[in-house]
C-alpha cells in the first residue's frame, strides 16, 4: 500500500514518514500544498495523510479540489488541538477521518489502517487467504500459524493483494502501489517478488492470469 504524508513541518513530516514506512507502506512525503495537490492528482494512493495549515494551497482547498476532480481516496486530515470547526469543515469538505495535534504515532497507524480496511471492503485488521494470514497492526505474515520471514517489499505485495484478494491485479498497478516516487522501479520487477512469495507461502495462492496479471484466490485452485 502506498501512502501520500502532506506536512510541512520538516521534522514531524520525517517522524510520521519512518512510522509509515516501518509499519510497511511506500510514502511519498510533500511539504506544501502545491506539490501534495499535484501528487494526489496524479499518482494512486491508497490513503492520504493531509495536514490542513499548509503553505502555498491549505489543506482544505487541496482536499476539496481533489474531490472535486473525483479523486476518492481516503484521507485522514490533521488539525490544530481544539479547533472543532477545522474538524466540520474537512469532513464536509470530503475528509474520512481527523486526528488532532499532537497525537500518538499508533492512533494515526491505527486511523489509517482502518480506512484502508474499509476502502477495501474488510472488516478486519488480520486478512486471510487459505492458510495465510496477514496482521495490518503488526505486519506479520503466517502460513498455518507459523511466522514466515517477507522483506518490506514482499510484505507490501502481499498486503496489497491480500486487501485486493480475488481480483486481477496488473503489474503497472502492483507498480504504482508498492513503490515511492522516488524507487527506481525499473531494476525490480514484480515477477521477482511474486515469485518469492510463491516459494514462502506455496505456488497455488497467487495466480498468473495471463496478459492481466495477478490474482490472490483463497481457494487455491490452479487455472
Ligand atoms: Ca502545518
Amino acid at each position: 500500500m502506498r501512502l501520500l504524508l502532506v506536512e510541512d513541518d520538516v521534522a514531524l513530516a520525517g517522524q510520521l514518514a519512518a512510522a509509515l514506512g516501518e509499519a510497511g507502506y511506500a510514502v511519498d512525503v510533500a511539504h506544501d500544498g502545491e506539490e501534495g495537490h499535484f501528487l494526489g492528482d496524479t499518482e494512486p494512493y491508497d490513503a492520504v495523510v493531509l495536514d490542513l495549515g499548509l503553505p502555498k494551497l491549505d489543506g482544505l482547498t487541496v482536499l476539496g479540489r481533489w474531490r472535486d476532480d473525483g479523486r476518492a481516496m481516503p484521507v485522514l486530515i490533521l488539525t490544530a488541538r481544539d479547533r472543532w470547526s477545522d474538524k466540520v469543515a474537512g469532513i464536509d469538505a470530503g475528509a474520512d477521518d481527523y486526528l488532532a495535534k499532537p497525537f500518538h504515532m499508533e492512533e494515526m497507524l491505527a486511523r489509517i489502517r482502518a480506512l484502508l480496511r474499509r476502502a477495501s471492503g474488510h472488516a478486519s485488521n488480520e486478512l486471510r487467504c487459505g492458510p495465510i494470514r496477514l496482521d495490518t497492526r503488526t505486519a506479520r505474515v503466517s502460513l498455518e500459524d507459523r511466522a514466515v520471514g517477507l522483506t518490506a517489499l514482499e510484505y507490501r505485495l502481499l498486503s496489497y493483494l491480500m486487501h485486493h484478494q480475488g481480483r486481477v491485479v496488473s503489474r503497472s498497478e502492483l507498480i504504482e502501489h508498492l513503490y515511492d516516487q522516488n524507487f527506481d522501479r525499473d531494476s525490480n520487477t514484480i515477477e521477482v517478488f511474486v515469485g518469492r512469495l510463491r516459494r514462502k507461502l506455496g505456488r497455488q495462492w497467487i495466480q498468473t492470469v495471463r496478459g492481466l496479471g495477478y490474482r490472490l484466490d483463497p481457494s487455491g485452485h490452479v487455472s
